[in-house]
């Protein structure tokens, strides 16, 4: 049996879906793992790690199963064979996806978005850990655009107020972000529609700002909100955001554009020199006035909107997702050693989005 893994194409991707030491677990599982030459240079990760490690350098698409990070493009579909497996991101629920060409050309794709969100496949949830990153990363962003301390100073010049920080929508990333920024000496707030979320927002030293708006979906995601309803939060929401230095905004509803929360009105609420960062930006933007992937200053408010920032720390970003494909892996593996995916397996049958028997 044996994996590839690709050397991505996609504008600014830097990851790689397998580091050197997980390509060592896979070898001594008796796993052929062929790396393309430069798949890891982007991540400071040269062609001869991945030697030492066991790996071969040649043709990925050779392989059985061919691994990656982003969506393939055309030219890499075509390069695809009947019956070959594709492990990665494949944005499934994205409009312009390519889940149809790759049934087309017969590969059986793996879709790590699809991957359930229960206990048992937390180890090779591929969202949760790539959110992780995109979460620390917002608040890093926000205190290097930030016009204050994130933490309270006391010197001999007086004493600066800590920056108080809301984060609106706190799955992984808003959990994570909420952490990190109470790390970095922040006042921190967090609000979402379902409420579980609560507990976990205090669990990290946040407090919870209750808007009396309820929304759970399928899932353990949000359902999308009536109009009645988002006029009712938006307004609640510039009523409350003025009070904030930094907006982190993470609110996102499987395969639907973008909530709105933080209309123009809130951020010309907002304090000159405040920080709206919002990382929705892929599905149009929490903020209505988020120019996707830039950073722009409205009402002298810095609104930033970066897009694929797990991709801006490719070390760590590649070794959490290459741990999640090799659970993932793993859980493909028969005793023989070859891969044969029981599809009585629900992580296995949700994953796979392109098998004859499965609905794309
Ligand atoms: P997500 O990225 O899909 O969405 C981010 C947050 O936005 C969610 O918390 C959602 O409730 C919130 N949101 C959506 N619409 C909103 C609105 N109008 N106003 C305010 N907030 C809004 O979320 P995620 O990080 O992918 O997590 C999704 C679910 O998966 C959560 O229930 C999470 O606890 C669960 N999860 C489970 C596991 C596991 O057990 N394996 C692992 C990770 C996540």
């Amino acid at each position: 049996m044996s994996v590839g893994v690709v050397r991505e194409t996609a504008d600014g991707e830097r990851r790689v879906a397998l580091v050197p030491k997980v390509v060592a677990s896979l070898v001594g599982k008796g796993v052929d793992v062929i790396v393309e030459s430069g798949a890891g240079i982007d991540a400071l990760i040269p062609d001869s790690q991945y030697v030492d490690a066991g790996a071969t350098i040649g043709d990925p698409y050779s392989a059985d199963v061919v691994l990656r990070v982003a969506p393939p493009s055309d030219d890499e579909i075509a390069k695809l064979r009947s019956g070959q497996k594709l492990i990665g991101f494949l944005a499934p629920r994205n409009a312009d996806n390519k889940i149809g060409a790759l049934k087309a050309a017969g590969v059986e794709a793996y879709a790590v978005e699809a991957i359930p969100r229960i206990s048992r496949a937390q180890v090779m949830d591929a969202l949760s850990s790539q959110g992780n990153v995109s979460g620390y990363k917002s608040v890093i962003l926000a205190a290097e655009e930030s016009t204050r301390f994130f933490p309270m100073l006391t010197t001999a010049a007086g004493t600066v107020k800590p920056a108080t920080v809301l984060v609106l929508g706190v799955g992984v990333a808003g959990l994570q972000a909420l952490a990190t920024a109470k790390r970095l000496g922040a006042r921190t707030t967090g609000y979402d529609v379902r409420p579980e979320v609560a507990e976990q927002v205090r669990s990290v030293g946040a407090q919870w700002l209750d808007l009396g708006i309820e929304a759970a979906g399928e899932g353990g995601y949000a359902r999308e909100l009536t109009d009645e309803e988002r006029a009712q939060q938006q307004q609640a929401l510039e009523d409350a955001i003025k009070g904030f230095d930094v907006v982190i905004t993470t609110a996102l509803v499987p395969g639907r554009p973008a909530p709105r929360l933080v209309t123009a009105g809130a951020v010309e609420g907002m304090k000159a020199g405040s920080v709206v960062i919002d990382l929705a930006g892929e599905t149009g933007g929490n903020c209505e006035l988020t120019e996707p992937g830039q950073t722009v200053v409205k009402h002298d408010v810095t609104i930033a909107s970066p897009l694929n920032l797990p991709a801006t720390m490719p070390e760590h970003s590649s070794e959490l997702y290459s741990k999640n494909l090799l659970a993932l892996i793993e859980l493909m593996l028969g005793e023989n050693g070859a891969i044969t995916p029981d599809f009585d397996d629900e992580v296995l049958a949700a994953a796979c989005v392109t098998r004859e028997e499965a609905s794309a």
